[in-house]
């Protein structure tokens, strides 16, 4: 029996696209060879991305003057490849708002100046700084937030307009963990990255969408493989790309297209279904005295659920328990201990049911 799967990601997939992507695996639309091996340049596999490009644009309602870049990586890379490309040399912003957040702006310092613009370390990544408060430097190349920090479950409800705060400066987003969970406002955002593994597919697809008039002036160490101008001029087909990541998105993203919810399809389904989600899950922990979640309530993500048993013993019996229910990975990230409950997108609702079913059992037994 397939078990409801918390994991920050890689994570859980639609059910639905694993057991296509099994029936298609040795022989696509009966081509007689499966994705995998196809040459990326062959007319099958230009089908394959050409739709899953198309799709990924309707769903987030990316502009024409955005381009989409498919590359590898991962999010880590693009710490590194963003400044290589977005600096010039110059001096960045970061608002640091959480681990991730903190990684991208340690290795930046690699590529150019840094700056904090804003810190919620001293509260314990608690809270995402409130963008008023944000000491933004007019003459930044870019300002660089992480829209959903994956650790501490601290959530960008609503991406900050940055010519409101006075800075004509492009937004870099690193929206890794809920990509696609909700429609994107892209005329405040310069560029947005993605690592596949938690909200798109798996794992080797990195997802670059950008804003045209940035690209082209990348640092001379830039490598070429990593050059989004050069990327782009070669539709992501610079160096092979990884092709069968980019088929498994594109089932996810006929999945996405297939989803309602209250009248809603598409991305604004999976958002209503989510928030639901999210409700629920919250709601239980707030109105218990056994468990707590401890970000501010306007901050708090709705994909990834960080929570602590009051009584932190219990915390291995409390997973072996969920294990044995067929609820899997709900251990805390190492750095801040405790539990997550990871609820991307392919996460059903009945999956959230069931770990708070669970959650009040064991609350009821365990004291
Ligand atoms: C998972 C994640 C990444 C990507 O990390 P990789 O291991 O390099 O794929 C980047 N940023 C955030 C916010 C993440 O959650």
């Amino acid at each position: 029996m397939r078990a409801f799967n918390f994991s920050a990601g890689p994570a859980a997939m639609p059910l639905e696209v694993l057991e296509l992507a099994a029936q298609e695996m040795t022989n696509w639309h009966d081509c007689g060879m499966g994705v995998m091996e196809m040459s990326h340049r062959g007319r099958e596999f230009i089908s394959i991305y050409e739709q899953t490009h198309q799709d990924l644009k309707d769903l987030l309602a990316v502009p024409d003057h955005f381009k989409i870049l498919f590359m590898q990586g991962g999010g880590i890379a693009e710490n590194a490849v963003v400044p290589m490309n977005l600096s010039r040399g110059g001096s960045v912003d970061f608002v640091i708002s959480g681990s991730w957040s903190q990684k991208s702006f340690v290795e930046a310092q690699k590529y150019c100046q840094v700056q904090a613009a804003a810190s919620a370390e001293s509260d314990g990544f608690h809270h995402l700084p409130e963008p008023s408060t944000w000491r933004l430097n007019p003459q930044a190349s870019y300002v660089h937030l992480c829209t959903n920090e994956t650790i501490h479950g601290v959530e960008c409800h609503d991406i900050p307009d940055l010519k409101a705060l006075g800075v004509d400066t492009p937004l870099v987003i690193d929206f890794s963990s809920h990509v696609l969970a909700h429609p994107v406002d892209w005329r405040r955002v310069g560029l947005a990255f993605a690592g596949a593994q938690k909200n798109i597919g798996p794992a080797g697809l990195t997802l670059v969408i950008v804003r045209e008039d940035l690209l082209g002036q990348a640092l001379a160490i830039c490598p070429s493989a990593f050059n989004y101008a050069l990327v782009a001029k070669h539709d992501s087909m610079f160096n092979t790309p990884p092709t069968y990541s980019i088929y498994m998105a594109g089932l996810v993203m006929q999945w996405l297209k297939r989803q309602t919810e209250d009248d809603l399809s598409g991305v604004l389904a999976i958002q209503a279904r989510n928030q639901k989600k999210a409700q629920l899950l919250y709601n239980a922990i707030d109105q218990s005295s056994f468990y707590e979640n401890r970000v501010a309530k306007s901050s708090r993500s709705v994909m990834n659920v960080p929570f602590y048993l009051h009584d932190e013993s219990l915390n291995e019996r409390f997973l072996q328990g969920a294990k044995a229910a067929g609820l899997l990975q709900l251990k805390g990230h190492k750095s801040v201990g405790g539990m997550r409950a990871s609820i991307y997108n392919a996460m059903p609702l009945e999956g959230v049911q069931a770990l708070v079913s669970f959650m009040q059992e064991f609350e009821r037994t365990a004291a």
